[in-house]
């Protein structure tokens, strides 16, 4: 169990670091966090958190750090690039990953950080910017069940479900499989309204009556509404779930898994971030394919 004493760096303060960051300092952990862009640490920073210059500047102060970040680049980076957190002096801290990145990405990474005498635990979330507020966020986690008791008081400030699926990558291929349900779940939500709507049935009204059926399910029921009100701001925005389709795909190819459909959805999201809607809801691909079938803004 760690105790509230133990110090805490937080690495990657974007739409899920920056909640998840606050929930550690409620719980009273001490705090250093950085983020690339130094303006998003001010709420941390008011919050009593140390913001550090660098991620080397957090590890030094730290013994576990966690990343929170886009890609395995990102992390690769905060960890060796210039400044990194495995330049700072000393041994045995522990790198807490929740970024969602691939099994073999994942994989190289620990063998990256043990060259340095740290350890890694592979951490990735599934839950929004929603449960990331409220502390609610279910953590998928792989690596050593040593590292995920020392870590597991510290887990539970940000999540209210936390899984240990087993070694190093099991966390993250739970994780991008998990994220495949939630592709298919968007991508037939918005080719069934772009067919009901090109087809002259009102959003609203085609909205309704899928969620009066047995596939509603509580996605569907948040992502209808988004498209009635064409409200596409980003809870989970839709680079990040095309960055996870190829992913799904890397991993399939890796694992001799034949994912046919996911590589269908990777192509639409290929196209719906080509035309610039990768910042906005992963849910824009109903723009996108409705945009294609003719249906003006998206209507
Ligand atoms: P985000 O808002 O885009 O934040 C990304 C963070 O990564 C920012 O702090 C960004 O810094 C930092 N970053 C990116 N490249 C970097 C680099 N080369 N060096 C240093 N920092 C870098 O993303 P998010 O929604 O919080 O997602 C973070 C991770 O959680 C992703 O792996 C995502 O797939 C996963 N995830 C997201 C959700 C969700 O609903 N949003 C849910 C579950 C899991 P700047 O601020 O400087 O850009």
């Amino acid at each position: 169990m760690m105790a509230a004493s133990r110090r805490v760096g937080f690495v990657g303060l974007g739409l899920m670091g920056a909640p998840m960051a606050a929930n550690v300092a409620r719980a009273g952990f001490p705090l250093t966090v950085f983020n690339r862009s130094p303006h998003k640490a001010a709420p941390l920073k008011d919050m009593g958190a140390h913001v550090a210059m660098s991620p080397m500047e957090v590890a030094e102060r730290s013994d576990v750090v966690i990343t929170m970040l886009t890609d395995a680049d990102a992390v690769g980076a905060v960890l060796a690039g210039d400044d990194g957190m495995l330049a700072a002096a000393g041994e045995g801290r522990i790198s807490l990953d929740m970024s969602t990145i691939s099994p073999e990405q994942s994989l190289a990474l620990e063998r990256l950080v043990e060259e340095h005498g740290w350890r890694r635990l592979e951490a990735p979330v599934y839950g929004s910017t929603g449960p990331a507020r409220e502390g609610t966020l279910g953590i998928l986690v792989g690596g050593d069940a040593g590292v995920l008791a020392t870590c597991r008081s510290l887990l539970e400030t940000m999540g209210s479900r936390i899984f240990h699926m087993g070694p190093m990558g099991a966390g993250a291929v739970a994780k991008l499989a998990f994220n495949l349900l939630v592709a298919s779940q968007f991508n037939g939500l918005a080719e069934a309204m772009s067919l009901a709507v090109k087809g002259g049935v009102d959003a609203r009204a085609a909205g309704e009556v899928f969620l009066a059926t047995a596939v509603a399910s509580d996605l569907l029921k948040r992502k209808v509404g988004a498209i009635v009100d064409e409200d596409y701001t980003p809870a989970f925005p839709l680079k990040h779930l095309h960055k996870d389709l190829g992913l799904m795909l890397q991993a399939g190819h890796a694992l001799g898994v034949s994912l046919p459909a996911t590589a269908a959805i990777h192509e639409t999201y290929t196209g719906a971030r080509s035309r610039g809607l990768g910042d906005l809801d992963s849910i824009a691909v109903y723009r996108h394919l409705a945009e294609l079938a003719g249906e003006g803004a998206g209507r």
